[in-house]
């Protein structure tokens, strides 16, 4: 019997006992016998996953009502409490790395926790523990200063989800004029978004000091816990993209222009494909959850029941209110084995991706959720998007169930905002490499590298007279660039895996579907490559990778 979300609990740890614990375990860990280090690893990981749900449903509640004091001193509580666990579990991890009985437990609970911790260690120490906490108030302001905007738009009074609706509308004044208020709320605030970022790009960067490293690039990626790959692969990859995708999307852009009977793609003409505007959606929040039972039923493959418990049971919090935090994510309650899917429907395309794409890092998460190692959970955030990513393209067939007739015209415009979107991916990645190798640029320079990198990457974008944006300011409603530093690129890494989900889908359906699960069932027990290699996907980082997917997207679009 699945627990209804409701009736989840998870109370905050008592630290002096949970450090007792710790401590008790780490004794174990000293024993020379295998098979009590493991039971104490055991031991370890309940803690962790208990931990790991108490913090989950802490940030889940306050998201759901950024207004709702008792939730926000929960959550505050919570950021203030994380880093002392961190520690804990650090000083865990520094024994099971430097234990003499290694490559005996390797045997039993695998390699790849060897190498996560290995990253994690060089990445805590008590000394900057004042500033992880900082970081995270840092960041629930930057979250709270989003939540709270009001943007008046014809009569109606919208937060920043709300107002993004217009950007897929057929009228292009109203897509132009709905921009401008965004952007305008945007240059009336750009000096507390400038401050909030300098504040947190300058206290990561003395993080990352007072753990011996250079900068904060080389502590974001151990943050990000990449084993298999680094700054020059990365660096290598987003060449491919400059040279394979960017000429492809310069001419989605031309023959757009085209289609719509303009003179040219403006900003405010990248989200539409055709003078009608794009495809809604047919019914409401109701109607879309039982047309998505139905899509999942038909899917098979598990998905169906799945998507059933999360529905019938509270773990799908999916409608724009007042007060609630923006965004779209999936979380995991751990010790319950069941995850949550939090989103913001708006009435467009955006709310079937939700169906597709957080579902699919929630079926991940659900079938992997017996793993014996809470590490193994979740893979790193490069493989993860490949499950919901991956899940957006496998829906392709069953899209009928939304759009009704115009289920291929959602398909190929889905086709181009995914390889739209690689360029736009690399470049906020290589901005925020820009950003951390000069932590003490001004907020005008840092406008200018975004700039600089645009000038790469989005060769196509026009952004005409449009307040803020012109200048420079896009980057800020970005909120990994604010909140998770050097996340982005995964989204374009696993998009390229996720593409060729797609190509084979088409050659074979069974068989993608059954590599697909599998990858879903393997949750993180290996690093990227590895697991993209066991759903015999080609990795983003071998040469041409790119330029096969690229040539059977442009064949579908007849480019
Ligand atoms: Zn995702």
């Amino acid at each position: 019997m699945t627990v209804k979300f409701a009736d989840i609990t998870a109370d905050a740890p008592d630290f002096e006992a949970l450090k007792n614990h710790y401590s008790a375990i780490e004794q174990r860990l000293a024993a020379n016998d295998t098979s009590v280090v493991l039971a104490a690893i055991d031991q370890w990981d309940k803690s962790r996953r208990d931990v790991q749900t108490w913090q989950s449903l802490t940030h889940l509640r306050f998201n759901q009502d950024t207004r709702n004091e008792a939730y926000k001193q929960a959550r505050e509580h919570c950021d203030e409490l994380t880093p002392r666990i961190t520690e804990l579990d650090v000083r865990i991890k520094k024994k099971l790395v430097a234990s003499p009985l290694r490559a005996k437990l390797a045997e039993q609970i695998g390699a790849h926790c060897f190498a996560l911790w290995e990253s994690n260690v060089t990445t805590y120490d008590p000394v900057i523990e004042q500033d992880v906490v900082a970081e995270a108030k840092l960041e629930a302001e930057y979250n709270e200063l989003l939540a709270a905007a009001r943007l008046d738009f014809r009569g109606e009074s919208l937060n920043h989800e709300g107002i993004d609706k217009y950007k897929f509308d057929g009228d292009r004044d109203t897509r132009y004029e709905s921009m401008k208020v965004k952007w305008d709320w945007f240059r009336a605030h750009g000096e507390k978004l400038d401050d909030l970022y300098d504040r947190l790009v300058k206290l990561r960067d003395q993080m990352a000091r007072k753990l011996g490293m250079d900068n904060y690039i080389q502590l974001g990626y151990r943050r990000m816990t990449r084993v298999d790959y680094d700054q020059h692969d990365v660096e290598r990859y987003r060449a491919a993209v400059r040279d394979h995708v960017v000429p492809v999307c310069e001419e989605i852009c031309r023959r757009k222009a085209n289609t719509l009977g303009i003179d040219k793609t403006m900003f405010w003409d990248e989200a539409v494909h055709r003078p009608e505007g794009n495809p809604v959606p047919n019914g409401d929040h109701d109607w879309m959850i039982g047309q998505a039972k139905t899509m999942f039923d038909r899917i098979g493959y598990g998905l169906g029941d799945f998507f059933r418990i999360m529905a019938d049971n509270g773990y799908l919090d999916l409608k724009n209110r007042e007060g609630k935090a923006g965004g779209g994510f999936c979380t995991d309650l751990t010790s319950y084995g069941m995850p949550f899917v939090f989103a913001n429907f708006n009435g467009t395309v955006d709310d079937v991706r939700v169906f597709t794409h957080e579902i699919g890092h929630a079926f991940q998460a659900y079938s992997s959720r017996d793993k014996r190692l809470v590490d193994y959970l979740w893979p790193t955030y490069d493989a993860c998007e490949i499950h919901s990513m991956g899940l957006e393209f496998l829906t392709f067939p069953f899209m009928d169930l939304f759009f009704g007739d115009q289920a291929e015209v959602f398909c190929n415009d889905h086709l181009i905002s995914s390889l739209m979107f690689l360029p736009y991916g690399v470049a906020v990645d290589h901005f925020q490499h820009l950003i951390y190798a000069d932590p003490t640029a001004s907020a005008a320079a840092r406008h200018e590298m975004w700039q600089s990198v645009e000038k790469i990457y989005l060769p196509f974008r026009d952004y005409g007279d449009l307040p803020y944006v012109k200048d420079g300011g896009r980057w800020q409603l970005q909120r990994h660039i604010y909140l998770s530093p050097f996340y982005y690129i995964d989204y374009t890494l696993a998009l390229a895996c996720a593409l060729q989900l797609w190509v084979r889908s088409r050659q074979d359906r069974g068989d993608t579907m059954r590599d697909y699960v599998a990858l879903c069932e393997r949750g993180g027990e290996a690093p990227f490559q590895q697991l993209a290699a066991s759903a015999n996907l080609v990795s983003p980082f071998q040469a041409n990778a790119l330029q096969e997917v690229t040539a059977e997207v442009k064949k579908e679009l007849n480019i």
